[in-house]
Order: structure tokens, then C-alpha cells, then sequence
């Protein structure tokens, strides 16, 4: 389309018509048109003929920019025209000959901007996004939460940038960014709503210097990566944006905590029956969230030891929840577990009662679906404090540090009668005479904000990356 745009702009401007230039190149005037209408791609041949007869090199023909705001204009009311929503409105369709004021197209590509923005994504509803964090669970959990395709593109990253083992230095990984055209910048003013940001034209990541909730910078950094080493393009929708969001976050532990060398020490740890995710944090310098997810890749896979992970706050609601282990997780009618309320007999919500709420909380839990050795962290990192915890079948709780802990729960959830409803007696006491005033839920059960990226404030973007582009 552009290509025809700038083809057309040429011709005008050396005040030839297409009969005119249709003889310099011996095409047909109607050959002509069809390419500048964009209804036909021309042969390398053809451009060659159409860049000589211009005296202009063929790269002018070919750059992706329109020549003129005019031009742009024709392009963006072709473009709006195909569009469904646009179509919808049954008008006939509009031919933007030379006729056409410039201003017009400006109103007509502006009001078909509102349209787009109107009709277009809808806001992912709680439901949805509760929908599509169900979809991606079970596809985890059918590959036992391994993804070989990544652990492949981890390793050929580290292997490009000549990484020979351990623990990923500082300068080993900014050797993988640069090793893909990538220079990092540090800077204080990233937009609010975004973690990073990659200025796809001078290839550059911008992070802050400082952890973006759990997240270290040099997570944010491999997550930025990872969307381009993966391959991912603009998500279609929010089960797309969370797909990638969780590959490009596998991607960054795969690469901070090589597979190799994290199995060699997660193996030496249950050898000595000494498993901690805690030395996981040490070792590799990674958040413990990052780090406890971690294992739930390589333990199944490499170990043989199924597991489960949970992210919940201090009042108990899951915000991720993972399990290859048979742990029967609080679900809505939809199997949507994030947003569920846990078991107040699990650990993830014993640790916060616990006296020293920053070391690790063991504890042996007795369920419906079986007894299970859990470790239970509040991750200190985070703003706000969330509980992360893993737990495995209780004939596995031999390989772990802190199996000898004494604290044994039992819990009858989903059963009502286990936490969820009152004593009798305490609800015959206060029946009626309680009048709490609820607190706002949290963004993830909230409806998400709408845009390619959910949440993500576009404005902010464009200014940040104008005002750091020119530095
Ligand atoms: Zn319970």
C-alpha cells in the first residue's frame, strides 16, 4: 500500500501521468494503477524500471513511510475503510481522489480512529481473564509446567553470548542482550504501567534500575527479551497477552537459572535431602517467586517430583496457583482459581501468622486430596505482601529442608464447614449485627483495562520514547 502511495507521490510530483510514465517504464497505464492502488505487488524488475524513470533510488520506493501527511492520510482512510467495524456502517465506498479536501480526510481519519477505539478489544472481563488463566493452567500442567521449545531458546541465548556455566553474571547478561542487537538503558521515568519498555527502532531496552514489584531488573531485562527471541507479535487478546506474558517469564528464569546448572544443583540439594528454594534465591540471584516457580519446571520433568506453587495475599486470594501434584485448589463454577480465597489452614496464609513471617514456614497439610509438605515464603521484595509457596506430595517431603517442622493443619476445603463458614455459635451471636465495609478488590479481579497491552497507557509511551530517543 505504501509502496503505491509513494509511487503515486513521485509521478505527481515530476508532473507525469500514468500514460506518461507508462511509456518511460513500457507498462500500461492500467499495470500502473494497480500498483499504485496497492491491488498489485510489482516485480523487483518493474521497480527497478519505475525508480530509473523517477531518478530516485528503488529504496525510496520501498521505505515503509508515507511520503506526505496527504499520503498517510490516503492510507489510513484505505486501511479504516476495510476495517469490519467501518464496514458495518454501511456506507458506500469512498474513493479518495484528488478532489477530496485534505482536511476531510483529516476529520474522516480521525472519526474512524474513535470507531476503531470504540468497538474495538473489548475490556477483558474478570470472567475472561479468569477464563484464559484456566485455559494456560491446563496446558502447563499437561507439559508438566516444561517448555522445551523455551529451555532450547534460554540455552542458545546463553550458548550465543558464550556462556560457559553457573550462576549468570551481570556481564554475562548483558553480553546475551547486546549478542541480539539489543543496548539496555537505565532510566528513572518509565511509565508507571509498564515494566520495560523496547524501543523497537533503535533497538534499546529501557528498565528502571530497581525491582517493578517482584521483579528484579534483570528479570524485566530477560522478559523484554524474551518477547522478541520467542517470536511474539502484538497479542490478538488477553488469553494471547498472558500466553506470552508467561512464556517471556519463563524465558527470563530459563536464562537467570540456566537449566543445566540448576539441575545439577537442585539435584546435589535432594542427594543431601536438603531441597530450599531459599538457596535457589542465593545461588542464582533471583526473587523467590522466580526462583519457586522455577523448580516446578524442573522438578517433575527432571526429578520425578510433582508439585504445586501457589501466589496468594495476606487475606488469602490466589493470584497464580499451579499444581502437577493432584492439590484440589478453591475453584468458581468456571475452574477460575485466581481470585479464590485459600484454605486458611494452608500455609500460604498460616506464614502470615507465623511469628517470623520472613523465613520459611514449613508445615504438613492434611486434605481431601491427600497430605502434602509445604514451604510457604512472604516474599519481602514485593510492594505488597504476598505469600509464595511450594508444596509436594508428603512422600517427597524427605528431600526438603525444614521436613522435621512439627506443624500439621488439616483442612476439610472445599468443605464449607472447615474455615469458610462461622461456628454456629459465633454466627448465632453476631448474625445481623456485623456491617463490615468491603474493601476494593484487587486489579486482578477487577476488569481489565482495554488496549493491545492491557493497562498499559499508550500516551506515556510515545512521550517517553520521543523525549529518550533524541538523548
Ligand atoms: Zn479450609
Amino acid at each position: 500500500m505504501t509502496m503505491g502511495q509513494r509511487l503515486r507521490h513521485l509521478r505527481r510530483s515530476r508532473g507525469l501521468t500514468l500514460a506518461e510514465l507508462g511509456m518511460r517504464v513500457g507498462r500500461a497505464p492500467s499495470a500502473l494503477s494497480l500498483l499504485e492502488n496497492g491491488r498489485r505487488e510489482p516485480k523487483l524488475s518493474v521497480l527497478e524500471d519505475l525508480a530509473a524513470a523517477l531518478s530516485v533510488p528503488v529504496e525510496e520506493l520501498l521505505r515503509r513511510q508515507a511520503p506526505s501527511r496527504r499520503a498517510q492520510l490516503e492510507i489510513a482512510l484505505a486501511e479504516a475503510q476495510r476495517d469490519p467495524a467501518y464496514a458495518e456502517l454501511g456506507m458506500p465506498h469512498l474513493k479518495v481522489g484528488t478532489r477530496v479536501p485534505t482536511e476531510v480526510l483529516e476529520h474522516l481519519v480521525k472519526l474512524a480512529g474513535a470507531l476503531r477505539d470504540q468497538r474495538g478489544k473489548p475490556t477483558a472481563t474478570p470472567e475472561e481473564a479468569r477464563a484464559a488463566n484456566a485455559e494456560l493452567r491446563a496446558a502447563m500442567r499437561e507439559r508438566a509446567n516444561y517448555f522445551e521449545d523455551i529451555e532450547r531458546a534460554a540455552d542458545g541465548a546463553l550458548q550465543s553470548a558464550g556462556y560457559s556455566g553457573g550462576a549468570l553474571s551481570q556481564g554475562m547478561l548483558l553480553s546475551v542482550v547486546s549478542h541480539h542487537g539489543f543496548s539496555v538503558r537505565y532510566v528513572q521515568d518509565l511509565p508507571n504501567s509498564v515494566r520495560s519498555l523496547t524501543d523497537l527502532r533503535n533497538h534499546r531496552i529501557y528498565v528502571k534500575q530497581e525491582p517493578v514489584g517482584t521483579h528484579s531488573p534483570r528479570a524485566v531485562l530477560l522478559q523484554a527479551l524474551g518477547h522478541f527471541l520467542l517470536g511474539h507479535e502484538a497479542p490478538r487478546d488477553f488469553a494471547d497477552f498472558l500466553r506470552q506474558r508467561v512464556e517471556s517469564n519463563y524465558f527470563a528464569a530459563a536464562v537467570l537459572m540456566p537449566e543445566k546448572a540448576a539441575l545439577r544443583f537442585l539435584a546435589d540439594a535432594k542427594e543431601a535431602r536438603d531441597l530450599a528454594v531459599e538457596d535457589l534465591v542465593d545461588v542464582f540471584s533471583v526473587s523467590y517467586e522466580m526462583a519457586a516457580h522455577r523448580f516446578t519446571n524442573l522438578a517433575t520433568r527432571h526429578l520425578g517430583m510433582p508439585c504445586h506453587f501457589t501466589k496468594n495475599d495476606s487475606s488469602g486470594i490466589i493470584f497464580k496457583a499451579y499444581e502437577s501434584d493432584g492439590l484440589v485448589f478453591p475453584a468458581d463454577p468456571d475452574g477460575a482459581i485466581e481470585g479464590q480465597r485459600m484454605c486458611r489452614k494452608w500455609a500460604g496464609r498460616q506464614v502470615f501468622g507465623a511469628s517470623d513471617r520472613f523465613s520459611p514456614h514449613y508445615q504438613y497439610s492434611a486434605t481431601p486430596s491427600g497430605t502434602f509438605f509445604c514451604v510457604s515464603q512472604v516474599d519481602s521484595r514485593a510492594d505488597r505482601g504476598f505469600a509464595i509457596t511450594l508444596g509436594v506430595p508428603y512422600e517427597h517431603s524427605r528431600w526438603f529442608r525444614g521436613r522435621e517442622t512439627p506443624t500439621r493443619m488439616r483442612s476439610a476445603c472445599p468443605d464449607g464447614e472447615c474455615c469458610k463458614r462461622p461456628p454456629a455459635d459465633q454466627e448465632a451471636r453476631w448474625e445481623g449485627m456485623a456491617w463490615p465495609s468491603a474493601r476494593a478488590h484487587s486489579h486482578v479481579l477487577s476488569a481489565l483495562p482495554a488496549g493491545i497491552f492491557p493497562g498499559v497507557d499508550e500516551a506515556d509511551v510515545y512521550e517517553f520514547l520521543d523525549h529518550h530517543s533524541d538523548s
